[in-house]
Order: structure tokens, then C-alpha cells, then sequence
């Protein structure tokens, strides 16, 4: 990154203005770990925030090779066409990276990547799961203010990374392959109780009575969950799509605005939005305490030392704990 004296006055106007280098290079500030770089971001977040600028947040979890590129390739063609703006983000924490496949990437979605309407932002390889989260949610943050209408994130279907997806977008979808036999791929009832649709890929050819088996199978699944209360009539939803014959897509689509229209009306939409910004604040200023716990040499010290005491039976955990947070508060 070239030298900008302050990134924040000269990116936040670039990117309001929809200026993909500037949206890139705010995305690149954001990922940085240098001190310098995250009190730039912070400004810029800060700046950008008061244009109040708003996209559907989509999450699209799946297996590899369930079909994740070929979708958003398909998917993000078709809203574009439709004239809306589509940024892609990927969630992929190194240590669930499987096969080698970058999530995110452009090669993998080669017609939306050359659409001036469309960006594609890859994952970048960060170890913890933490530092992938902040800069994603802060990256969602500068497309919306780039003026970006749908962001989808896209990440494996991995737990924490699903939660992760979920806790930062409006809607949650999971992508799943038609079954081979009559098992439901061992999908954990976590996951399906924080989908709102699983569509049912590579419903064409020869898996098409697979596929057509599998939804109607998710939908009894998903019948049997506890009514929540975001959810209209009907909702989660089992569709069966085909992402390479593009087809079911456009109900997909539809059916996204339906439950999206009616969050809207009943206050969900927003409600949920709120409780996701104090969820992420109070997430950081956990990791801001626990940051200056490793950072601090003073404080490092007392908990070796606290800790080395318990460890030997010389202090109850809960007197050593207090006397650590007291000595915080100093
Ligand atoms: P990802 O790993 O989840 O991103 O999966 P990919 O998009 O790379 O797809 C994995 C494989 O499934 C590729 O060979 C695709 O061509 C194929 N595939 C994806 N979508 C469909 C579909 O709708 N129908 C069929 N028949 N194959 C598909």
C-alpha cells in the first residue's frame, strides 16, 4: 500500500462514490494487524458509518464441491442482470481450509468477476478465526458504503465459521448435495436450526430425482424444528436449484425478498441488526481485554504468576482471578 497521510479522508469520499480501488484498498487496511493501520480502518468504519448505506447481508454455507462458486457465479449473474450491485466475501479460517480451494476466488466465478457491477473479494489466510471475523464484518461495512445492494459471504461448512456467517448477515443459507441414499449428510441440528433456506443443488440430469429426494427430505427435517419467531408461514424453506443449469434460482431469489419483506415489516430485520452490532461490540472489547492481557508485560507477569499459583494449589482459581482483575482496574 502507497503512502496516504490520512486514508480515511482520502478513501471514504472514493468509496461512497463506488470506486472498486478504493473499496480494495480499505479492504486490504481493514485485514492489516499494524497499530497504525486499524486506527486508520477505525476512522474510515467511523466516517463511512454516517452515509448509513444498507445491503442484504446473505451467508452461503456448503461442503466443498456441494457447488458454492458455481451458485455465486450463476446467482450473482442473475441479481446483476436484474441491475444490483453484488459484492462477494469469503469466511475461510486456514485451519478449515480443505483441498487447497480458496474460497472466494475469482478464477472460480470467472463471468461475475469481469461484471463492473460485481466484486470479489478472496479470503485472506489468517489463522484465527477472530481476526477473519473483524475484518469480514468490517469489510461488509465498506461495501455497503461503496453502495453495494446484495454482499454474500460465502464459507465451508465448518461450525464456528457457519456461526460466525450467521451472527453478521441477514439471511443464512445452506447449500447442500443431493443425498445418495436416504441420510440427511449428517447435517448438525445447529446448522439447520440457523438456516432460513436450504436449496438443494445439482437438481439437473441424473441427480435431478436425487436432488428432488433430498429437498423433500430437508423440508420434513426442518418441519420439525421449533416455529422461531422471525419466521413467516412456510419459512425455512427446502428448494431444490441447479446452480450450473441455472435453474430455481430466480424463486430462490424470490423467496429470499419474501421472508426479507416481511423481517422488515415486523421489526426483525432491525432487531436482529441491533442485537448483531452489540453482539460484535461486546466481542471486541472482550478481545481488547484479552489483548492487553498478552500485550502488557506488567499485567503478563502477575498472570504467570497468578496462574503458577493456582497451578501449585497456593490459591483458589476464583481469589486469583479477582486479585487479577483487580489489579486491571488499577
Ligand atoms: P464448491 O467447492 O462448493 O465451490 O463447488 P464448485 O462450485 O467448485 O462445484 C463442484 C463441482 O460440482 C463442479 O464440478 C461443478 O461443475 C459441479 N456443480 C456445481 N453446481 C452444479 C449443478 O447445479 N449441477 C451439476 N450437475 N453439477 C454442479
Amino acid at each position: 500500500m502507497t503512502l496516504m497521510t490520512d486514508p480515511a479522508a482520502e478513501l471514504a469520499p472514493r468509496i461512497l462514490a463506488g470506486e472498486r480501488r478504493a473499496l480494495a484498498r480499505a479492504i486490504t487496511l481493514v485485514e492489516s494487524g499494524r497499530a497504525d493501520h486499524r486506527a486508520q480502518a477505525t476512522a474510515l468504519l467511523e466516517r463511512l458509518a454516517s452515509a448509513g448505506k444498507q445491503a442484504l447481508r446473505i451467508g452461503l454455507s456448503g461442503t466443498p464441491g456441494v457447488g458454492k462458486s458455481t451458485f455465486i457465479e450463476s446467482f450473482g449473474m442473475m441479481l446483476v442482470r436484474q441491475g444490483l450491485k453484488v459484492a462477494v466475501l469469503a469466511v475461510d479460517p486456514s485451519s478449515a481450509r480443505s483441498g487447497g480451494s480458496i474460497l472466494g476466488d475469482k478464477t472460480r466465478m470467472e463471468r461475475l468477476s469481469r461484471e463492473p457491477n460485481a466484486f470479489i473479494r478472496p479470503s485472506p489466510s489468517q489463522a484465527q478465526l477472530g481476526g477473519v471475523a473483524r475484518r469480514t464484518r468490517e469489510a461488509v461495512s465498506l461495501c455497503e458504503a461503496a453502495g453495494f445492494d446484495v454482499v454474500l459471504i460465502e464459507t465451508v461448512g465448518v461450525g464456528q465459521s457457519e456461526t460466525l456467517v450467521a451472527e453478521m448477515t441477514d439471511l443464512f443459507i445452506l447449500l447442500m448435495a443431493p443425498a445418495g441414499g436416504d441420510e440427511l449428510q449428517g447435517v448438525k441440528r445447529g446448522i439447520m436450526e440457523m438456516a432460513d433456506m436450504i436449496l438443494v443443488n445439482k437438481a439437473d440430469g441424473d441427480l435431478k430425482p436425487a436432488a428432488l429426494r433430498t429437498m423433500s427430505d430437508y423440508a420434513g427435517a426442518l418441519r420439525l424444528l421449533r416455529k422461531r419467531p422471525q419466521d413467516p408461514e412456510g419459512f425455512p424453506k427446502a428448494v431444490a436449484v441447479s446452480a450450473l443449469a441455472e435453474e430455481g434460482l430466480k424463486a430462490a431469489w424470490e423467496d429470499m425478498g419474501a421472508l426479507t419483506a416481511w423481517r422488515r415489516e415486523n421489526g426483525h430485520f432491525d432487531r436482529r441488526r441491533a442485537e448483531q452490532a452489540r453482539h460484535w461490540f461486546e466481542t471486541e472489547v472482550r478481545e481488547g481485554l484479552l489483548a492487553r492481557l498478552q500485550s502488557d508485560p506488567e499485567i503478563r507477569a502477575q498472570m504467570q504468576a497468578l496462574g503458577s499459583a493456582v497451578a501449585e494449589g497456593q490459591t483458589a482459581p476464583a481469589a486469583a482471578a479477582a486479585e487479577m482483575l483487580a489489579a486491571l482496574q488499577r
